[in-house]
């Protein structure tokens, strides 16, 4: 049974970046007719909050990224505690007192003699005397794993075959000194526990796997396949890094008001082999759905197109669909009026100015030169209930009436009836706006 696991920290806000890691495990899990966890990474006790694992849970609920199980690592230290226990006695973790100092002046030191500073394994050499001594001094030791120096290679979904040279890393702190643990050991644990089959994510964690690969092979676990996505960079190829704060979703969502569509839309296709196209629902983008797809190069994130789907899923939104949002933003004027204005939405907000245009209060904008032919046109409207073709009857009426053509036509109207130079179709609005508003607006009476 296929498996896999989207695992944030609880140290910040899901951005773009996460989120389309979580997208790719969502997706490759429903594919298989797998199972999607949702892992929260919270070892690192003093940087994550309630607050932030809250706002995960919500950002995926919003993007439809339904997890079938979850867990906190928080709630396992036992098992962590126990597989340091278990890599100790094999002789794979092993104290070390160095202080950030001490190992920072080494690292310079080999930089300088040309050598790459892979950590140079002297705390291997203390004797149980001389490390009782250390800690005797009030040093606490950090827990490093003793990588093997030989070569780790996998096939990886995304980056066909990868050799890690472990000879050239520096063996991974997995304990700090305050006993905290790096998320490399409880990863490692919590995959095996939970039958992880498949661990899809960036491709920054490319190198952690060479280790902890070696790290399920010590706990008795086999490691499951990998696949590292390239990272997301900027429209114009920039890193993305400095802006990701503005890119959150709660962000993209409460501030910018972006469908989830519209976001699940552009991560599941940029940096992929198929175009980028707007997908009113999960299922319609699994359907081509493969991480065989995805490109070797980083994939751009432009918010403009974001920008640009987002119009596009709009204009295809059915009423129901969006009819409580509407009602939150005051802005529900009926399926018909929505009908009239959503080819017009970027945002869903700007539903709200439209739904304006129909109920009122709209103040008429008529030109001195127009004002006679605005209360003509009031006039001849066409007797009894407006419909959609009483636009087309009424402006022919008047053009044979006046002379009137083209925009001298049609704008004085459309200023006089919505006061703005845009908008919806006439023929749509003039029924919705109704008889009364419509003679109203064209003598010029703000209605
Ligand atoms: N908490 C880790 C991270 O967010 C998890 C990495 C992983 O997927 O294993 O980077």
């Amino acid at each position: 049974m296929t498996k896999v696991r989207f695992a944030p920290s609880p140290t910040g806000k899901l951005h773009v970046g996460n989120v389309r890691t979580a997208l790719f495990n969502f997706l490759f899990a429903r594919k298989a007719g797998g199972i999607f966890v949702l892992r929260i990474d919270d070892t690192d006790v003093e940087r994550s909050t309630r607050e932030y694992e809250d706002g995960i849970r919500t950002d995926l609920t919003w993007l439809g990224l339904k997890w079938d199980e979850t867990f906190k690592q928080s709630e396992r230290f036992d098992r962590y505690a126990a597989a340091a226990e278990e890599l100790k006695a094999k002789g794979l973790l092993y104290a070390c007192y160095e202080t950030g100092d001490e190992l920072e002046r080494k690292r310079r030191l080999q930089m300088a003699n040309g050598r790459p500073p892979v950590y140079d394994r002297a705390a291997l050499d203390l004797t149980d005397a001389e490390k009782a001594e250390l800690e005797a001094e009030g040093l606490k030791p950090h827990w490093r794993f003793k990588l093997s120096g030989n070569p780790v290679q996998w096939e990886d979904m995304v980056r066909g075959p990868v050799s890690i040279e472990t000879s050239s890393l520096s063996d991974p702190i997995l304990i700090r000194e305050d006993g905290s643990y790096l998320y490399t050991l409880p990863s490692v644990c919590d995959d095996i526990d939970a039958e992880i089959t498949h661990i899809i994510r960036g491709e920054d964690h490319t190198t952690n796997s060479g280790a902890q690969i070696e790290i399920f092979e010590a706990l008795g676990g086999s490691a499951p396949v990998f696949g590292h996505q390239a990272l997301l960079v900027g429209a114009d190829g920039g890193k993305l890094s400095k802006r990701l704060g503005s890119l959150s979703m709660e962000d993209l969502r409460e501030v910018e008001g972006f469908e989830a569509m519209a976001v699940n839309s552009l991560l599941g296709r940029i940096g992929t082999s198929d175009p980028v196209e707007p997908f009113m629902a999960l299922e319609d983008l699994l359907e081509g759905f493969s991480l065989s797809k995805l490109t070797r190069s980083p994939a751009r994130f432009d918010a403009e197109e974001l920008a640009r789907i987002n119009a596009k899923i709009l204009h295809e939104t059915g009423y129901d669909a969006v009819r409580d949002r509407l009602g939150a933003m005051e802005a529900d004027a009926g399926e018909a009026v929505w009908a009239a204005v959503r080819p017009n939405l970027e945002r869903l907000r700007d539903a709200r100015d439209w739904a304006v245009l129909v109920n009122g209060p709209v103040t008429p904008v008529i030109e001195d030169d127009d004002r006679e032919f605005t209360a003509e046109a009031a006039a001849a409207l066409p007797e009894g209930e407006l419909d959609e073709s009483s636009w087309g009857n009424w402006t022919s009426a008047l053009k044979e009436a006046t002379g009137r053509k083209g925009k001298t036509l049609f704008m004085p109207l459309r200023h006089a009836l919505t006061g703005q130079p845009r908008g919806p179709e006439m023929a749509v609005l003039l029924p919705l706006i109704g008889r009364e508003k419509v003679i109203a607006r064209l003598n010029g009476e703000a209605a």
